[in-house]
């Protein structure tokens, strides 16, 4: 496979990091994920915005290569070299402060940022769909700037890891016995027939399917309001989902073992799926 990095394109194999490299030593950077459903990108003008968002709240100067429509054009030429320009793929993008002697303050603005994008074939994961997927709750031990997509993704391993030795697919962080979001995912509730989801602000990321669902909501007419969830009002959920880049609308079934609703994918989730898609 061939990426990018630093402006070149090469072989996955002959791309090197520096061992200084803030991203490494750090967590010092961002990142984005974005989708190409046959070749066409999804939504990519909005990831390379929220890019810019993630990259002013670090302080870190833009990459020229990033700037305008650079990020889709680095993208679509991987997947054309990598042959993937009529697959399903996902786009892989990176940006950390760069390399330098290890402070912990930041080195100086002259700093050149590191910039890698990579691309693979992606599966979008209809299976889990179909029979819906199973949620864990634990505590959200993240930071305080959770709107910022950056590398430091501890927390959010740890959950998901979690999540994996119990047999789940996702889980749903909380705090103060409200449902945030997931560990890579937006989560929304149907809840007296009105579709929720937690407020935008500092403790959750805005997602970019987050952004599509409540449009595709408006659109359908269906009601919405962006108020916490708590965690004691998940039993009364008639339906429970989460959004993701790689998930798109993905209906919730079973949250800590129990069922949501009737215990099976929910229309609304279909719908908005649909909709999205
Ligand atoms: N929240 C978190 C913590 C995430 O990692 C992700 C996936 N990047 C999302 C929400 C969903 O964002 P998007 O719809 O832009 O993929």
């Amino acid at each position: 496979m061939l990426v990018y990095l630093n402006g070149s394109i090469l072989e996955r194999e002959c791309a090197h990091i520096a061992v200084d490299d803030r991203g490494f030593l750090f967590g010092d950077g961002g990142y984005e994920v974005v989708r190409a459903a046959r070749g066409r990108l999804v939504a990519v003008e909005r990831h390379a915005r929220r890019f810019v968002r993630t990259l002013d709240g670090l302080a870190i100067a833009h990459p020229p290569a990033l700037a305008g429509t650079g990020l889709a054009d680095i993208s679509r030429e991987l997947l054309e070299r990598n042959g993937l320009a009529d697959r399903d793929a996902l786009i892989y993008a990176q940006v950390t402060r760069g390399a330098a002697p290890r402070t912990h303050h930041y080195p100086p603005p002259d700093t050149p940022p590191t910039v890698y994008v990579s691309v693979s074939p992606f599966q979008p994961p209809d299976a889990v769909r179909a029979r819906g997927a199973r949620v864990i709750t634990c505590p959200d031990l993240r930071w305080a700037r959770c709107d910022l997509k950056t590398v430091n993704l501890l927390p959010n391993a740890m959950a998901k890891q979690r999540a994996v030795e119990m047999g789940a697919d996702e889980a749903v962080l909380l705090r103060e016995g409200v449902v945030m979001e997931g560990s890579a995912s937006n989560v929304f509730a149907v809840l007296d027939g009105v579709v929720r989801t937690h407020p935008l602000g500092t403790r959750i990321l805005g997602g970019i399917t987050r952004e599509l669902v409540l449009e595709a909501a408006a659109s359908l007419d269906l009601p919405v309001a962006e108020v916490p969830v708590l965690a004691d009002e998940l039993p009364r959920c008639s339906e429970l989902f989460l959004t993701s880049t790689t998930n798109d609308v993905m209906p919730i079934v079973l949250v800590d073992g129990r069922a949501v609703g009737c215990g099976r994918p929910g229309e609304i989730a279909r719908r908005l799926y649909d909709a999205v898609r």
